[in-house]
């Protein structure tokens, strides 16, 4: 019996009814770009995280990306500003950065967590740096906290790439809702997916708002008038309508996720292996499951053999991609030995209790050899 990473059709098959209705909505409704069911979704999801604006972008890169821009374009940011931002994180939170000629700060995480250290961001501060830009790395809000304070004490923006933890939250307060602005993605695989590709930035600042909006709309604000050289950036009726749906459902998959990572923490026990450290429960959505060992490849071969199948979150660090190929010379080392040790087991609601259980089993059974 194998155990999928991830099956979006099992996902989605339990709500399939629902999700036909609301296309079948759409495509009746004539009105395919910018209607009401944005309007709804950036209303719903808006009040989902507890802001007070949500603007509907094409992706995740680009609610990030237009996020960064519009700062500039508001002479809050200008060009080679620094950004400090985690050095494990996926590569389109550092491309958000470059794409706008700012420069990212790489520093490292805490090992634990696998999120932004804040002693790290303290260290890394120079009369350059103007914004901050933490990940909610796996599904676990960041220190959101003491980085807020650095924040304010010497008058940084906070762009928070919540692209993973939708829903998550410390003290009642969720990702989206820390920073000046967030920005998230419901790429399919998300916890919150759309079919196909999405995105939003989430903000308290009416401005800011405005102001990413119009970007994403050719720099239009008002019908053939363009104050900015804007691109289109559009979350789409049928994608917003699928969003709706599956908003509806969000939690308690949320709740479905916690509990398969309960029972992995609780069934598997080795000390060849490192499970995922975390503050409380609502801080973590578990969009990931990632664990530690220094052996991963033949905990990841013996796993795939026995049909668990496992991904790595990520095989190779951003300043080690040759993207970034002038970054070569620069070590960060706990980056890199996490990026050598982790390895992601499967979770979702695609997954039985006893899928899970079977997970344990293997991974008990294989780190006896170990
Ligand atoms: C998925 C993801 C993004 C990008 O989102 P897209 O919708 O794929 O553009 C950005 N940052 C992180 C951390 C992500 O996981």
């Amino acid at each position: 019996m194998t155990v999928p990473f991830l099956d979006l059709k099992a996902i989605n098959h339990t709500i399939r009814q629902e999700l036909i209705d609301a296309c079948t909505n759409v495509i009746d409704s004539g009105w395919y770009i910018g209607g009401s069911e944005l309007a709804a979704f950036e209303q719903e999801f808006a009040s989902y995280c507890g802001s007070e604006h949500c603007i509907g972008v094409a992706n995740g890169l680009d609610a990030l990306t237009l996020t960064l821009r519009a700062w500039k374009q508001l002479g809050k940011l200008k060009e080679g500003d620094e950004v400090i931002v985690p050095a494990n994180t996926y590569i389109a939170t550092i491309l958000a950065i470059t794409e706008n000629r700012l420069k990212p700060v790489l520093v490292e995480p805490d090992v634990q967590s696998f999120n932004i250290s804040p002693a790290n961001i303290e260290a890394a501060i120079t009369a350059n740096t103007r914004a901050i830009l933490p990940v909610h790395l796996y599904g676990q809000l960041a220190d959101m906290p003491n980085i807020m304070t650095i924040a304010q004490q010497h008058n940084f923006l906070v762009l928070e790439d919540s692209a993973q933890a939708h829903g998550a939250s410390i003290g009642g307060k969720k990702a989206g809702n820390w920073g000046h602005a967030a920005g998230f993605s419901f790429y399919p695989g998300k916890n919150l997916g759309a079919l196909g590709d999405a995105g939003a930035v989430t903000t308290n600042d009416a401005e800011l708002a405005e102001t990413i909006r119009t970007l994403g709309n050719y720099g239009s604000h008002e019908k053939y008038k363009n104050i900015y050289q804007g691109v289109n950036s559009r979350l789409d009726e049928l994608q917003a309508a699928m969003l709706r749906v599956k908003l509806k459902h969000l939690d308690e998959q949320i709740t479905q996720r916690r509990t398969i990572a309960k029972t992995y923490i609780e069934g598997i026990k080795n000390p060849a292996i490192q499970l995922p450290k975390w503050e409380n429960n609502e801080q973590h959505v578990w969009h990931l499951f990632v664990m530690r060992c220094n052996q991963r490849d033949v905990l990841q071969k013996f796993l795939a053999e026995v049909g668990v199948q496992t991904l790595i979150h990520y095989p190779v660090p951003p300043h080690q991609q040759q993207a970034y190929a002038s970054w070569s010379d620069q070590n960060y080392q706990i980056t890199e030995m996490i990026h050598n040790q982790v390895l992601s087991l499967p979770i979702g609601p695609h997954l039985s209790i006893d899928d899970v259980k079977q997970v344990c089993k293997a991974v008990q059974k294989v780190i006896a050899t170990l």
